[in-house]
């Protein structure tokens, strides 16, 4: 018999720091259990709750259809976005509401991991596809970014970017303008909020095909003023991927 002693080392670091920080679930923040041995990566009644976007989606902006007929949200047959596509993972509801509130503003910065593993499940392939170069996590103002101790944004595209084997970049893309919290604004508010929000830091992008990755998309104001930035810069193609999608305006 022989002892891989850095594999038995990796599993008693691993029992030693479930004992003391034992996972919880992202949504509820129960402990979690294990199924057929292995950890639940969430619990049984949050599977329940949290509805992943499911087919037909929007092809420019991942929302959810009603319809196999469409392929268009009544957003994007109406509106002209910067971004090429995107896509997203959760629908807005409660639960996930919920769990994004403490990724956000609780400290609860590993349920990034978990995130990323969905949104790796289910979008790597279509994400290689699209041949993306960088991700690029949407940046906070920094002087928010320094209260609150880190941007989600960017704990979660460092996660995507770990699982898809991509390169993530925080430096190109800055926050310039303190916004208003979008939340407490309208359509037109959004857009006028973040206009010239964002700026290049360095002056040369040098690629081509660059993934946005953000929390929560509603009217894609964000995500179109960072594409509509990275563009002027030479960035050719700017999709993106959120964690969940509202149901539009
Ligand atoms: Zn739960
Ligand atoms: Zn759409």
């Amino acid at each position: 018999m022989r002892y891989d002693l850095k594999e038995m080392l990796y599993g008693v670091k691993n029992t030693l720091v479930d004992a003391i920080f034992p996972p919880v679930c992202p949504v509820c923040g129960g402990l979690l259990g294990y199924d057929s041995g292995k950890r639940e990566r969430i619990c049984r009644e949050c599977i329940q709750k949290v509805k992943c976007i499911k087919e037909p989606y929007c092809i420019k902006c991942g929302k959810q259809l009603d319809s196999e007929t469409d392929e268009y949200c009544y957003d994007c047959k109406r509106k002209k976005h910067s971004y090429d596509r995107g896509v997203a993972v959760y629908l807005y509801t409660d639960a996930v509401k919920q769990s994004i509130y403490r990724f956000k503003y609780k400290n609860k910065r590993e349920y990034a991991s978990f995130y990323a593993h969905e949104a790796a499940d289910r979008y790597g392939g279509l994400i290689a596809q699209w041949g993306i170069e960088v991700i690029i996590p949407v940046p906070m103002f920094s002087a928010k970014q320094r209260h609150r101790g880190y941007n989600q944004a960017e704990l979660l595209a460092c996660e995507l970017g770990k699982r898809l084997n991509i390169p993530v970049n925080t430096e190109i893309l800055i926050r310039s303008k303190k916004t208003t919290p979008m939340k407490e604004l309208n359509d037109i508010e959004r857009r006028k909020n973040v206009e010239n929000a964002f700026n290049i830091q360095i002056n040369v992008v040098e690629y081509k095909k660059i993934l946005l990755v953000d929390d929560i998309y509603t009217t894609g104001a964000t995500v179109d003023q960072c594409s509509k930035v990275l563009k002027q810069y030479g960035a050719e193609e700017v999709y993106f991927l959120c964690l969940s999608i509202g149901k539009g305006f």
